[in-house]
């Protein structure tokens, strides 16, 4: 996905429609093929369907297979720690769909992934954990918010994330400049 298409919706982003809803989530993936209604009941009431959607983004093929099945569901996971980063993805996902599947406007994408870069909690996925081999798109997107354990360039885009780190100048703001609430 390119960032030209992201939506000036940070903050207070109203609920979309169903449709918006799906064409938005549609853009995000890349998908080649609509975002059926099933699909998206299923990704909104199945994490383990919604976590393999976004492990897949921008793979054509394996998105049209799981689009085409929404029923297929997700798959089993193991590992110290899996599960509790699985349970945080999938807890983002939930917050985000909340929005309507808003994505951040693009000055504030690039500030923050910009400032992601910069940061000292930037690291790459251990490869050894198989819930990182599941997310990270076949290892296209592999860095890391070790503070978070968020793939950066997926949590940047979305308004209902922050960073977890207080600013050093501003303990009230995130690294990102953002206030340091609960979201
Ligand atoms: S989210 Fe915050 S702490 Fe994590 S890498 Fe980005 S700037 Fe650093």
């Amino acid at each position: 996905m390119t960032t030209e298409h992201l939506a000036p919706a940070f903050g207070d982003a109203p609920i979309a429609s169903d449709e918006e809803m799906r064409r938005r989530l549609h853009e995000f993936l890349g998908a080649p093929i609509p975002i059926s209604p099933e699909a998206m009941r299923a990704a909104l009431e199945n994490p383990a369907y919604a976590l393999r959607l976004m492990e897949a983004t921008g793979d054509a093929e394996q998105l049209t297979e799981l689009l085409r099945a929404p029923d297929g569901g997700g798959r089993e996971t193991s590992g110290p720690g899996d599960g509790e980063l699985l349970a945080h993805a999938a807890a983002a996902f939930a917050r985000w769909a909340k929005t309507g599947f808003a994505m951040v406007a693009r000055p504030v994408y690039q500030h923050r992934l910009a400032t992601c870069h910069a940061c000292n909690h930037l690291g790459d996925a251990p490869a050894e954990r198989l819930v990182y081999r599941l997310l990270s798109n076949a290892g296209k997107e592999h860095k890391i918010c070790t503070q978070c354990g968020c793939f950066v360039v997926r949590k940047a885009k979305l308004p209902t994330e922050n960073c977890p780190v207080a600013s050093s100048t501003n303990p009230q703001e995130s690294r990102w400049g953002e206030p340091m609430t609960q979201r």
